[in-house]
């Protein structure tokens, strides 16, 4: 199935997707962009009332209909505060740490759709002028501030320029992909898994491959706040897999170059056979993967959940380190990932029954460990 996947194809909507500002709360620009590239390749879809995608890949049959899920929305900033000596204070959109927001390189956008440039700067910015202060001031939101790439000392000026509490400021990502296969950048979290779902669309399409069930693809707009897929699905989605970043770390058992299956995140265990089918295509697709239980980290499928969805969801991940900080990727990471998705959508039921209803113990899904990778 990997040989199926466009990775240049995979790396060019990457590349367009990451230029593109969509902090939680401002993602039309992101929205059109995937509509753009489904409309490209002739698959439908329509918009939720807030701007949600979900798009439609028929199948041979229609009941029960499947979901993959990703989120267009990634960290960001807003306006806090427009300051008298003309700097702008700022706090955070999603979770992420004023450590990594010190010296990125930023614009505001303006209500008449102006943008402005900028950085994020601690208070305390010049050594020359504080010498060591700079390494003792804690590193907090509340120390952050934006400096304007304009001529602009006074808070009137701000004022004048159109400036306003509330704007919002997106993080430069800085994107920087090499021959090796490396893929630096900020909000790859969840861009990458974005680009890998629509890869594994198109080669569905480029190698005329019709899925067993019906497969909604959903592009959710407010993950990074913890909404999530709450209000894309539609009650005949009986299962869900969410494609979104796995954690390297010391303690991880997260695949840096292939795909992992997340076994439970701070939202509880992901349902028991929907993971083990992904774990089963693994083996049978020969595709580098590993499992892994993640502490702090919640996704588009808990947000589904708790809105009272009645389905199974389980959690595909990409390798990324420094997550929500100075993320880093593999190519061959998102191409497994993005072989596994068409491999899921182009599965055979998870149940015998129609109606997805527990059939008899033979036809459970069971787990096959041949390509399994030994945690290190
Ligand atoms: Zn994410």
């Amino acid at each position: 199935m990997q040989k199926h996947i466009d990775t240049g194809y995979l790396l060019k909507i990457l590349e367009n997707f990451l230029k593109i500002a969509s902090p939680s709360g401002m993602t039309d620009n992101m929205v059109r962009a995937v509509c753009d590239e489904l409309k490209t390749m002739g698959i439908s879809y329509e918009l939720t009332r807030r701007g949600a995608i979900r798009a439609h890949i028929q199948g041979r049959k229609k009941h029960p209909r499947r979901a993959v899920v990703a989120h267009l929305d990634t960290l960001g900033g807003m306006v806090k505060g427009l300051k008298k000596n003309g700097r702008i204070s700022v706090v955070p959109v999603g979770t992420w740490s004023a450590r990594f927001a010190e010296g990125a390189r930023v614009s505001i956008h303006s209500d008449d759709g102006s943008t402005y440039r900028g950085t994020i700067l601690p208070l305390k910015a010049s050594g020359h002028c504080y010498n060591t202060e700079v390494d003792e001031q804690p590193s907090s939101w509340e120390n952050l501030e934006i400096r304007l790439d304009e001529k602009c000392s006074t808070l009137d000026k701000l004022w004048n320029l159109g400036l306003r509490v509330g704007d919002f400021v997106s993080i430069d990502t800085a994107p920087e992909m090499d021959t090796n296969g490396f893929i630096n950048s900020r909000f790859l979290d969840d861009k990458a898994g974005v680009a890998a779902i629509l890869a594994a669309a198109k080669a569905l399409i480029d190698n005329e491959i019709t899925p067993t069930l019906d497969c909604y693809l959903l592009f959710t707009i407010s993950e990074e706040v913890g909404i999530g897929a709450s209000h894309v699905l539609r009650g005949d989605v009986a299962e869900m897999v969410t494609i979104d970043n796995g954690t390297i770390a010391p303690d991880q058992n997260t695949c840096e170059f292939g795909a992992t299956i997340a076994m439970k995140d701070s939202s509880g265990p992901f349902d028991f056979h929907l993971s083990k089918h992904l774990i089963d295509l693994c083996a049978e697709h020969e595709l580098e993967f590993s499992r892994d239980v993640f502490l702090h980290y919640r996704s588009d499928a808990a947000a589904a959940l708790q809105a009272g969805s009645d389905i199974r969801t389980a959690l595909v991940c990409f390798g990324l380190d420094a997550s929500h900080g100075y993320e880093r990727t593999h190519i061959h990471s998102l191409s497994t990932v993005s072989a596994l998705i068409s491999a899921y959508i182009s599965s055979p039921p998870l149940f015998s029954e129609e109606k997805n209803v527990i059939g008899p113990e033979k036809n459970y899904p069971l787990i096959s460990r041949h390509s399994e990778k030994k945690p290190q």
